[in-house]
């Protein structure tokens, strides 16, 4: 019989069932035990240091028993002290990235995805690097300057190599002041020597959803093809990180599987990757379950409702206070707009999930992944981000100057972020306002960039924001980064 060890390379050990289920049984317990719940609420406030905020983040039971509350009071309590947490660690910037969809060809059943094996009316398409070129281009000529590659399961449709050429593409793609500085990667599983090569190739975060932690309910749940392996799958992110990848990025495709149960499965992953290789998880994902080709989300039963999604938001926040949060298009701006208050720090914008989208006028539906609720053009989510407080960042400064992993976490942790990724999201945002934007957002965009200039505490820091600020505006001088 496993027993539960955090520091075990074990998928039923460091996800042990047994403990989540001791888990949810406490949580159930004490949701009404305002005393406990006050005593966890104070743990996870920020606390102020000479130089910053250090934050205790939470245990999973901990977390767990914030979830189950359903104290009106409570939760408010908990929403206030994630918005707290976001303010110290990520302050009001929030960054933009977009997904690009190599190849939809996939080997796998897994029931609540289109792309997979037995869909037949689905077309199946893989981009060329020509294609890829094409795909870039439009995304740069948007303003992008982030990605995250998608691509299917299938060794002899999307082998390493094919992924590997790709990422090459994008990065040799320079059209007019564009250019795509981090690729992030959502691939199935693999090889710690795969994970070596992605490593090599220069990407930014790994990034792969567990879909549920509930062994009994994956294995129904990916009936066929590679993905079934629950431990191969599970343990991915170790040999991630064995392979030299030190940011990787979690999530659960919520809606599978009771949340409660998905909850504390990640939230002790992240607490593994922690005890084992020292540093948690750099983000973590909060996809829900939508409609698609041959998916229809009502036939699966635990979809969640919204305020239920903002409250398991918010206890990821407290919990895990220095990992990004990321909100994909698959929300609506409403939802979109509650979460960025409550933790969020990344989204997607101008998005299109079929293979080959970017490059169509009209937004293709035939390959898509899963329909997309956020359809607003990148211009109209930056301008409405600005005018709801938010900070548009482009930044990719941290990981091109090897501020990854746990040095990434000391950052946060330094109270050094508003002399550094606060100049590098007005600077970024200056570039976008000045090749990109529509006459409306630039005039907003400016406006912000003049007031958040004012926030940066170093005198020095600030005149060369200014100044680098003045170059973008008077020259084709880009890419300035602290
Ligand atoms: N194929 C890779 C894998 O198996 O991990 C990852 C790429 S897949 C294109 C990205 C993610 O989309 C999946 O991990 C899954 O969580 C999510 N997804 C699949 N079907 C979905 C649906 N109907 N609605 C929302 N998200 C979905």
């Amino acid at each position: 019989m496993a027993k539960y060890d955090p520091k075990s390379l074990r998928a039923e050990e460091f996800i042990h069932d047994g403990e989540i289920q001791e888990t949810l049984a406490y949580a159930e317990a004490n949701k009404d035990n305002g005393a406990l719940i006050d005593q966890i609420l104070e743990k996870a406030r920020p606390q102020k240091t000479e130089t910053g905020y250090v934050c205790a983040g939470l245990s999973h039971r901990e977390a767990s028993v914030l979830l189950a509350c359903e104290i009106p009071e409570k939760i408010e309590k908990m929403y206030q002290i994630a918005e707290e947490i976001k303010l110290a660690f990520y302050g009001n910037r929030i960054v933009i990235f977009a997904p690009l969809y190599l190849s939809n060809y996939c080997v796998n059943g897994c029931v609540y995805c289109p792309y997979h094996l037995k869909n037949k009316h689905i077309p199946r398409k893989k981009l060329t690097q020509e294609e890829v070129k094409a795909e870039v281009i439009a995304l740069q000529d948007m303003g992008h300057k982030r990605l995250a590659i998608e691509a299917g399961e299938d060794p002899k449709n999307n082998p390493i190599e094919y992924i590997l050429d790709c990422i090459k593409t994008i990065y040799s793609v320079h059209h007019k002041n564009g250019d795509i500085r981090r690729v992030n990667v959502n691939i199935a599983a693999t090889t710690v020597e795969n994970y070596r090569k992605l490593k090599e190739a220069g990407i930014g975060t790994y990034i792969l959803f567990q879909e549920t932690y509930h062994k009994k309910s994956y294995l129904e749940l990916h009936p066929t093809g590679p993905k079934h392996d629950y431990d191969y799958h599970t343990e991915a992110m170790d040999r991630a990180m064995e392979g030299g990848i030190d940011d990787v990025g979690l999530g659960v495709l919520f809606g599978l599987e009771l949340y409660k149960y998905e909850f504390a499965g990640l939230i002790m992953h992240a607490e593994h990757l922690e005890a084992v290789h020292g540093v948690g998880p750099h983000t973590i994902s909060v996809p829900r379950l939508k409609r698609a080709d041959d998916i229809d989300p009502d036939e699966f039963d635990n979809g969640i409702d919204d305020d239920t999604f903002a409250k398991i938001t918010a206890c990821i926040r407290l919990a895990v206070p220095y990992t990004g949060m990321i909100i994909s298009t698959r929300e609506s701006e409403d939802v979109r707009s509650k979460l960025l208050r409550l933790g969020v720090s990344q989204v997607s914008g101008g998005s299109r999930t079929s293979v080959g989208g970017y490059t169509e006028k009209e937004r293709p539906h035939d390959t898509e992944q899963f329909d997309v609720s956020d359809q607003r053009t990148l211009d109209e989510v930056v301008c409405w981000l600005m005018e709801n407080g938010h900070i548009p960042s482009f930044c990719t400064a941290c990981y091109r100057e090897g501020r990854t992993g746990d040095r990434f976490m000391s950052l946060c942790k330094s109270g050094q972020i508003l002399n550094c990724c606060h100049p590098n999201a007005l600077m970024t945002l200056s570039e976008y306002l000045e090749d990109y934007a529509s006459d409306k957002t630039k005039e907003v965009g400016y406006k912000m960039a003049e007031e958040e200039l004012k926030r940066i505490p170093k005198d020095k820091v600030r005149q060369i924001a200014e100044q680098n600020i003045r170059d973008i505006k008077n020259s084709n001088r880009r890419d300035f980064r602290f």
